[in-house]
């Protein structure tokens, strides 16, 4: 199995070099000393040890990002001089892609070729896309007219000023790509940070913070300490600095994150759970269809917070998705992630795989009918088969959650009033699919879906352009966009009486 000999020398020096906090623009050790392990999900092994930071590493993060934030250095910055860093950092990314992509393989466990050929520019496109908006951030003038004032006259408009000490809570699904799309637009806005990856995968987040120094951003700018969630997590949550925190991750961990921030009424955004409903409509292109609805829960191990684990489709067009769906599973590559021929890499760590081999052993414990897949490969790495159920009621418990994992539930429908209800029947509303040639049907289905995001004749594309985020618990606000950038401002009215 292709380990840790097989990726570059600058990676295994990397791995063994001491791996600290970015505080105030200083390498640091957590205040209490401790490190913690990183495993590589292929090989189980021990690849890297990183500074474990908590609650009072957190406080000296936020402390040196309040300073940046009000410094000169940064406050007074023009937005074209953070255009220029922020896309000054897109640069150095793609340049060091090859380095990018074995840490985040080794860490993560995705196949190399979508750190490579997906993860690395699809982060640095957030990052220019962000970058043009430092120099947009446009207030506006309101005329007013005041009815108890009838002569009086106002000239009033507004200010859109950034929120202030960030605090980002980080995945370990896609850990660099999730990384910016929370980090780019709160430096186009110019807010300060406090980045707290994933215990899973800290690795690519402690790169970016020294790419960002490198770059020139000002000390304190961005400050990253990995630890885990309910240490350094909650008290990120929790900081009474704290401006705004914003997470993605577990809908569970999203209420314990509104929960502490009510102390000093942070603002929140959430990007959580979701399971998300794929609809195949007869009329489809069905081998589009087979390759969408198997890539829209396979994709990284359905390690996927859109994952399409709900597969409807219309009664003419079952069969032939099935078995054509469990054609593709059963033909998929599972792999560690850097060997060249890997499709699906391993789930991310042990917990993982207890978890999704135990919703895969419910599944059919509760009458579901396996058609691929259904359990653990190989007993080295966090290997699992990717796995499609029929049989399948609305109620089954690995129906109703989120499984994290490559499964998939398929069940037929016929009536559209029927199966809309159905789509809905979720506490989430993250996204949805729809397969179809019927452009009528589409513009009639979309609206009725409570969703995020639609995609139609295709699954899980995500653009730096494109508004993301949760209906229902799949979470608060939007990331991406032009209201990814807003949800790091805020507006102040400013009015004049003349
Ligand atoms: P999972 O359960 O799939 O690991 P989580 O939602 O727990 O996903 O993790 C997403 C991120 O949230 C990680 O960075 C994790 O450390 C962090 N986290 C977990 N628990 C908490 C918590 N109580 N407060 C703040 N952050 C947390």
């Amino acid at each position: 199995m292709p380990g840790l000999e097989s990726v570059s020398e600058w990676t295994r020096g990397y791995l063994g070099g001491t791996r600290d906090l970015l505080i105030g623009g200083e390498w640091v050790p957590a205040q209490s000393g401790r490190r913690f392990e990183v495993i590589d999900p292929a090989s189980e092994d021990v690849i890297a040890n990183v500074a474990e930071g908590a609650a009072a590493d957190v406080d000296l993060a936020v402390k040196a990002a309040r300073r940046a934030f009000e410094s000169p250095a940064w406050a007074r910055m023009p937005g074209a001089e953070r255009a220029r860093l922020i896309w000054a950092l897109a640069d150095r990314l793609e340049a060091e892609a090859e380095k990018i992509a074995e840490l985040e393989t080794l860490d993560n466990g995705m196949p190399i070729g979508v750190a490579r050929g997906a993860v690395v520019p699809l982060s640095a496109d957030v990052f220019r896309y962000m970058a043009g908006w430092a120099t947009k951030l446009e207030g506006r003038t309101i005329p007013l007219d005041v009815p108890p004032q009838p002569d009086a006259e106002f000239f009033a408009y507004t200010l859109r000023q950034p929120i202030g000490v960030v605090g980002q809570i980080v995945p370990w699904n896609f850990p660099l790509f999730m990384t910016s799309w929370k980090v780019a637009p709160a430096l186009a806005t110019g807010c300060t940070i406090v980045l707290k990856p994933a215990e899973q995968t800290p690795l690519t987040a402690l790169f970016l913070g020294e790419l960002m120094t490198e770059v020139g951003f000002p000390d304190g700018v961005i400050n990253v300490v990995p630890g885990f969630g309910e240490t350094a997590g909650a008290a990120l949550a929790d900081h009474p600095d704290v401006d705004k925190v914003t997470f993605t991750g577990s809908t569970e961990v999203g209420r314990q994150i509104v929960r502490a921030s009510a102390g000093n009424l942070k603002k929140v955004a959430l990007e959580l759970g979701g399971k998300s409903p794929n609809i195949v409509f007869d009329d489809a292109d069905l081998p589009a269809a087979i390759a969408g609805s198997a890539d829209a829960v396979f994709f990284n191990a359905g390690q996927n917070c859109v994952a399409g684990a709900r597969l409807f489709v219309q009664e003419g067009a079952y069969d032939e998705l099935v078995a054509g769906l469990a054609e593709r599973a059963a033909a998929l590559r599972v792999g560690p992630g850097l060997a060249p021929d890997s499709e699906v890499g391993p789930l991310v760590s042990a917990e993982q795989l207890e978890r999704v081999t135990g919703y895969m052993g419910a599944a059919t414990e509760e009458g579901a009918k396996l058609v691929a897949g259904g359990g653990r490969l190989g007993e080295r790495g966090f290997f699992v088969e990717p796995t499609i159920l029929t049989d399948v009621a609305p109620d089954m418990r690995f129906m109703r959650e989120e499984i994290f994992g490559p499964v998939v539930g398929v069940t037929r429908f016929t009536d559209l009033d029927d199966l809309v209800a159905r789509a809905n029947d979720t506490a989430f509303g993250l996204a949805a699919g729809i397969w179809t040639r019927d452009v009528s049907r589409v513009h009639k289905l979309a609206p009725r879906l409570d969703v995020g995001t639609v995609w139609v004749n295709t699954y899980s594309l995500n653009a730096s352009a494109l508004p993301f985020g949760g209906f229902k618990q799949s979470g608060w606000g939007k990331e991406l966009g032009e209201e990814g950038v807003s949800s790091y401002l805020q507006t102040k009215s400013v009015c004049i009486g003349l």
